[in-house]
């Protein structure tokens, strides 16, 4: 299994004429795309080949969703949304089978608690006749896992992810929760290792200050003593 290349479709909720949940002078489709933008840009960063349902604000209906993905043939799929309904807090949900993508909806759930959201579980669903009640993990073959961030009907909940930097942050940790699933180690981005240096260089500095006033009282010391 060296150097295998894993494959991650990612499906952004909606698009085009129809908008998703709508409130708070927020669109999921907007949310969902810069969230999935995010989380594709860390996955390819992690050497991932990421196929994504849509780059813009576009009409692109659940059926073609399915059909491109299949058609990818990903290891791991995943379909991002943000809910309405009153709620609060993420969750995500899986195929009644469990398996791979129930693991998938643990993991990535685990890394949208660190970035200070609650979750509301890892579930399933089905419909009337006990199948998916989700048509995106119904149609899909790769283990699939619908994500719902924030709840855009609820004015303290979308305070996780209202902003750009915060919509990143969020795409950033679901990307984290499939590169886990996955077992490929997490790489700390550029920017965060110019601030690990930074602090480094600044207990450098504090050190070399301390080292010198020691060396000072060495030398008072010494010129008693002589
Ligand atoms: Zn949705």
């Amino acid at each position: 299994m060296a150097n295998k290349v894993f494959k991650v479709f990612i499906g952004i909720g909606h698009g085009g004429s129809d908008p998703g949940a709508v409130a708070n002078g927020l669109k999921e489709k907007d949310l969902n795309l810069a969230i999935g933008q995010a989380c594709s840009t860390e996955l390819v960063r992690h050497g991932v080949n990421v196929l994504v349902s849509r780059t813009k604000d576009e009409n692109d209906d659940l059926a073609e969703e399915i059909k491109e993905c299949n058609a990818f043939k990903p290891d791991l799929a995943i379909d991002i949304h943000n809910n309405a309904g009153g709620g609060d807090g993420a969750e995500a949900y899986y195929h009644y089978g469990g398996g791979i993508g129930k693991t998938l909806a643990e993991n990535v759930l685990a890394e949208i608690v660190k970035i200070g959201q609650n979750s509301r579980g890892a579930k399933i669903r089905k419909n009337a006749l006990g199948k998916d009640y989700y048509g995106f993990i119904r149609g899909t073959s790769a283990p699939a896992v619908i994500v719902e961030c924030a709840f855009v009907d609820n004015a303290t909940d979308i305070k996780i992810i209202d902003t750009a930097a915060e919509q990143k942050k969020m795409g950033i940790a679901i990307a984290k929760g499939i590169l886990k699933t996955l077992g490929i180690t997490y790489i700390a981005e550029v920017d965060d290792l110019a601030d690990i240096k930074a602090k480094y260089e600044a207990e450098i500095k504090s050190l070399t200050e301390k080292n010198k006033a020691l060396q000072s009282k060495i030398e008072q010391i010494k010129a008693i003593v002589a």
